[in-house]
């Protein structure tokens, strides 16, 4: 049978960069890879039911980064708390952000939000970090989550751990604008306090590079780009109605962080269709 959602001629969109999120989206699920970055499609399902909780959820994690942002910037905890005076959820998180950050620093140099970009397979790949610190000669870079933690396997599997670390090994010294020794990257969960370490040399870069190209190439010939089969990772799409995958989950805070399904996938809350 012809898919007819799919252009048999498609094409990556102009200045199309290859990012931890749109390589886990097509590792997931090459249709989810094409109707997001290709097709460039709408969602028409909610996330996840009861719809005022998601938002709420959604909204809390993009509070928390903006948050950290401004406190990374230079404004003063107490300012910012302030702001946060009748969300005890986000106190709690601020509290074990800055246990985390004591515990990793102090930096000598320090960049925010900071975007790295490399080449692979002939194409950008590019990395924005919530944080990278440098130590002596020791980089690290920081990601805040505030859902929990995957186990470090799966974590390590990740696109986002593929992407950062390799970039981060490539580039770093250029940020630091010195030389590099050691290069770190710790995903923090401020929800629970725990944390997920992970380092990288260049024998590592180099398998990881490989492990890259592969998923680029893979994307670059795909033709069919098939529906998952693994179901579970339709839960939470917002394309389940597209692809007749089930009805809106209620939303369960075991099941669901948000940094790992959307949010941290550059979708905000806004751009939700509840
Ligand atoms: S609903 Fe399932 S099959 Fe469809 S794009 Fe999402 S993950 Fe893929």
């Amino acid at each position: 049978m012809i898919d007819k959602i799919v252009d048999p001629n498609w094409q990556l969109p102009p200045a199309f960069h290859f990012t931890q999120s749109n390589l886990q989206d097509f590792v997931d699920c090459e249709r989810r890879f094409y109707l997001r970055h290709i097709a460039q499609q709408r969602w028409p399902s909610p996330l996840a039911e009861p719809q005022d909780e998601v938002e709420r959820a959604l909204s809390r994690g993009s509070r928390f980064h903006q948050l950290v942002e401004r406190h990374q910037r230079g404004v003063e905890m107490d300012i910012l708390r302030e702001s946060i005076i009748d969300d005890a959820v986000i106190g709690d998180w601020l509290d074990r952000y800055e246990a985390a950050l004591a515990e990793l620093g102090p930096f000598e140099q320090r960049w925010v939000e900071a975007s790295l970009s490399t080449r692979v397979a002939n194409k950008p790949v590019l990395a924005k970090y919530d944080f990278i610190g440098r130590k002596e000669n020791t980089l690290v870079g920081i990601d805040w989550k505030t859902g929990r933690l995957p186990d470090v396997q799966r974590l390590q599997e990740r696109m986002q751990t593929v992407i950062y670390l390799l970039v981060l090994f490539r580039e770093g010294a250029r940020l630091a604008g010195q030389e590099i020794d050691n290069f770190a990257l710790y995903y923090v969960s401020v929800n629970d306090g725990e944390t997920r370490h992970f380092t990288v040399n260049a024998q590592d870069a180099h398998r990881l590079a490989t492990q890259l190209q592969g998923v680029i190439e893979e994307v670059i010939h795909a033709r069919d780009f098939p529906l998952t089969e693994d179901i579970w990772k339709c839960k939470y799409c917002l394309y389940r109605g597209l692809c007749e995958r089930g009805t809106s989950p209620n939303l369960n805070d075991d099941d669901i962080s948000p940094d790992d399904f959307w949010l941290d996938f550059g979708v905000t809350v806004d751009e939700i269709e509840f």
